[in-house]
């Protein structure tokens, strides 16, 4: 049992993650500005404030934390397209505020959320650890660059440090209690099961890829399994271990027809589409290769597409879904 800060944890991703680490008998604060995170995701003791302040942040770090879950970030491609510098000072910024502070107060293990982002258009599919760091949007820069001040700060600030790359997380929680809410909401499996649920068609961003079907493929991960990932890699560092970086994702791939042919089954409606054009800077196809999260850390992904969509659907029907 650990004494855990989790920054970003009424976030999507985070917040499955701080109630898994409850569950698993961790003692956990929870650290958001609430920008894009909400506050009734959050089961236990929620801290409201911004990475960038530091007085803010240190006062939550004097109570002493074994370990930092760091999760806090922007978190959107297109979005970060617009809008860079925001994205550099928030995701960088913010980071750099949290390893002073946390050096400040002698908390040394941190889990970083990273991404299959900051490897670009990867020269091999499916993608190793072992790529080299190219990223293609402002996004995927500034996790890149946290990845490159972690791996300077790890011996200099005598810490340990893992980054886990997070292919398409997706799904939720199996209750349907906890879900993904963006506003606006841009990401495939959502706008998907909202076309499902009210005939209003959706548009598919390309259909000449040079995939199987013409359309992008992508390796959806249900945040569970992810939630999962954390705490193994967490509990490694605990023991004592010095962390690392591991890719997380299923290993298979699933285009974008290919997912919506599956909401339709699952759901029993039909995903009314409209073919467009390519989106800017989508790589066609990123598959994970976890086979190194699977031989360090014990993980493999156990849920598969038709359970992060059956679980993503509890989701979209549960009275908490849009709230804000
Ligand atoms: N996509 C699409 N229509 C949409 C949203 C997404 O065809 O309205 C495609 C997108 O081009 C990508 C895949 O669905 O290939 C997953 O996109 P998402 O934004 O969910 O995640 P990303 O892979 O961009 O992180």
């Amino acid at each position: 049992m650990a004494k855990l800060l989790i920054t970003g944890g009424a976030g999507y991703v985070g917040a499955v993650c701080a109630r898994a680490a409850r569950q698993a008998g961790h003692d956990v604060v929870v650290f958001d500005s609430l920008a894009g995170g909400h506050r009734e995701a959050v089961s236990g003791e929620l801290v409201v404030g911004d990475l960038r302040d530091r007085p803010a942040l240190d006062a939550v770090l004097a109570r002493g934390f074994d370990a930092v879950l760091h999760f806090a970030a922007r978190m959107s491609v297109g979005e970060s397209n617009e809008d860079p510098v925001g994205y550099f000072d928030v995701n960088v910024g913010g980071t750099l505020t949290l390893l002073e502070v946390m050096r400040a107060h002698g908390c040394k293990v941190l889990v970083f959320s990273s991404t299959c982002a900051i490897y670009g258009r990867p020269a091999r599919v499916p993608l190793d650890e072992d790529l080299p760091h190219a990223p293609i949007s402002p996004y995927g820069e500034t996790k890149a660059v946290v990845e490159r001040i972690l791996a300077l700060a790890r011996p200099a600030n005598d810490m340990r440090v893992t980054c886990l790359r997070y292919f398409n997380a997706a799904g939720a929680a199996s209750d349907g209690s906890l879900g993904e809410s963006h506003f606006p909401e841009t990401h495939l499996i959502p706008l998907a099961l909202e076309a499902a649920a009210t005939g209003r068609p959706m548009t598919v961003f390309g259909t000449e890829h040079p995939t199987p079907d013409g359309t992008c493929v992508r390796d959806y991960v249900h945040v569970e399994d992810l939630a999962d990932a954390h705490l193994r890699a967490l509990d490694r560092m605990l023991a004592g271990h010095p962390g690392g970086a591991w890719n997380l994702g299923t290993a298979h791939g699933a285009s974008v027809f290919e997912v919506m042919d599956t909401i339709e089954r699952v759901t029993g409606h039909r995903v009314a589409r409209t073919l467009g054009p390519a989106r800017d800077g989508d790589p066609p196809m990123l598959v994970a290769n976890a086979s190194r999260a699977y031989a360090d850390l014990g993980w493999r992904a156990t849920r598969n597409l038709e359970t992060v969509i059956r679980d993503a659907w509890g989701w979209y029907q549960s009275p908490r879904y849009g709230k804000r």
